[in-house]
């Protein structure tokens, strides 16, 4: 149970929030209702409760509950929670604790992996020139720009470089969230000066997703003065986030400006050569993984077309693909494409509204379009106004209900009733299967 609610937890608040606040917890039973998880410390108890209850409720009650209340208990943990055996640790002596302090870097995350095009190629030379090392040029570098375009990538290609280059260089990467828990920590520890002193002896320190400290005073306090101790050292700094640091609210103007002092460059949304070449690269590092796949031409060119909202998703959907067509032993065809991400292709086709789709079903079949809310039930009109209904639901985000509304205030079942039906004689009539497929294409060009 736990460890798929681990999964659902991942989803909901993502790879980073998950890491440093769900990941230690265990959950240790259930019994009247109440799921009661262990945790490390107190502090990550109280900050567990205080900001992830009701998702851990929520996701525990969906996954078969019923529960209602959460127990948090504190275990003390197994002496010390690195995984890293003593033996393995590099001969070079490192402040005691740095090691817990670094984020684990991910090993596919490197500059070979990276596909540079147009929206990232200014990021991109710019987080080159930083790895590649010599006098420091920018700093700090500040990479921003929307969600899974890749400044996490970079960040950890960067840092994976110099470690390179530099075997004797102590790079610190870590997330701006994990930065403010062991900040919090070595408040409630007393151990702010071995914290500080850790910071204040890298020679290179990345923090990820910089926003996430506007607006909490004090570790935005005292990131400012980590970061001004290290420049005024000639230390070099990356940092990363959404948008660029001018927009960043609730932080304080010194703290923007100084960040702004280096070398500024955003990474732009994505476009179609650009997410081609993603998705041919990761097909190739696939096929170790999957022998024999075969794909069927046009594929990854309507995947390029088709999901344009982030290197992520793109990425997942052509995992899900892939170990979709290995577990059928079939063949990836544009077909099964098409059904196996229906939910995902759905979510990138907010464009297609239902009044579209309606006048587009009612000019094909040559019906009023006020018979598409009207009540006339003769088979000519119901017909179409069923595969209406149908490609409201297949093509935008709606709900049935909401469907219904636009549908002359038809209930859901209604809409339900309909879009079942479609779906039934589409397996049958390969006419109409035609029809809404051709339907379909006209509604997305
Ligand atoms: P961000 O930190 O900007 O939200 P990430 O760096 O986590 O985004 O990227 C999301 C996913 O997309 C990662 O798996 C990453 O490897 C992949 N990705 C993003 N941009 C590229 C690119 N240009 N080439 C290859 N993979 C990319
Ligand atoms: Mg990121």
């Amino acid at each position: 149970l736990w460890g798929q609610a681990r999964e659902e937890l991942q989803k909901i608040v993502g790879a980073d929030s998950f890491s440093t606040w769900i990941e230690p917890l265990r959950l240790t039973g259930v019994s009247d209702g109440t799921a009661t998880i262990a945790c490390p410390t107190r502090f990550l108890s109280d900050w567990v409760s205080r900001h992830y209850s009701d998702d851990i409720l929520k996701v525990l009650d969906r996954m078969g509950g019923p529960v209602q209340r959460l127990s948090f208990e504190t275990r003390s943990p197994t002496a010390r929670q690195t995984a890293a055996p003593a033996a393995r640790r590099p001969a070079p002596p490192r402040p005691a604790g740095e090691e817990e302090l670094a984020a684990p870097l991910d090993s596919r995350f490197t500059f070979e992996n990276f596909v540079v095009g147009k929206p990232n190629e200014l990021a991109h030379a710019a987080a080159r020139r930083v790895a590649e090392g010599g006098p420091v040029t920018f700093n700090p570098l500040f990479l921003y720009g929307g969600v899974g375009l890749g400044k996490t990538h970079l960040m950890h290609a960067i840092a994976r470089e110099i470690q390179a280059r530099q075997p004797e260089a102590r790079v610190l990467y870590l997330s701006a969230e994990q930065f403010m828990y062991r900040f919090v920590q070595a408040l409630r520890d007393r151990t702010v000066m071995d914290f500080k002193e850790l910071f204040r002896t890298v020679s290179v320190l990345m923090v990820d997703d910089v926003q996430f400290i506007a607006g909490k005073d004090s570790t935005q306090e005292e990131f400012f003065h980590t970061f001004n101790t290290l420049v005024d050292q000639g230390k070099q700094i990356v940092i990363s986030a959404d948008r660029a640091p001018g927009e960043i609210k609730d932080m304080e103007e010194r703290i923007k400006s100084r960040l702004q002092c280096g070398l500024v460059v955003d990474l732009h949304p994505t476009d179609y050569e650009l997410r081609l070449g993603i998705l041919q690269s990761k097909t190739d590092s696939f096929r170790t993984q999957y022998p024999g796949l075969q794909i069927a031409p046009g594929v990854l060119e309507f995947l390029a077309h088709r999901i344009t909202s982030n290197v992520r998703v793109l990425e997942g959907a052509l995992q899900r693909l892939f170990a979709f067509a290995s577990l059928m032993g079939r063949e990836i065809t544009l077909d099964m494409t098409q059904e196996c991400l229906a939910d995902i292709l759905r979510a990138n086709d907010r464009k297609v509204s239902i009044e579209e789709i309606q006048r587009k079903v009612a000019e094909h079949y040559n019906i009023r379009l006020a018979d598409m809310i009207g009540p006339k039930r003769v088979r000519t009109v119901a017909r179409p106004r069923q595969i209406a209904m149908y490609l409201a639901k297949q093509m935008t985000s709606r709900s049935l209900p909401e469907i219904g509304r636009r549908f002359g205030g038809r209930d859901h079942t209604t809409i339900m009733h309909g879009v079942k039906k479609i779906e039934e004689l589409r397996g049958a009539d390969r006419s109409l299967a035609e029809d809404i497929d051709l339907l379909r294409r006209l509604l997305e060009a």
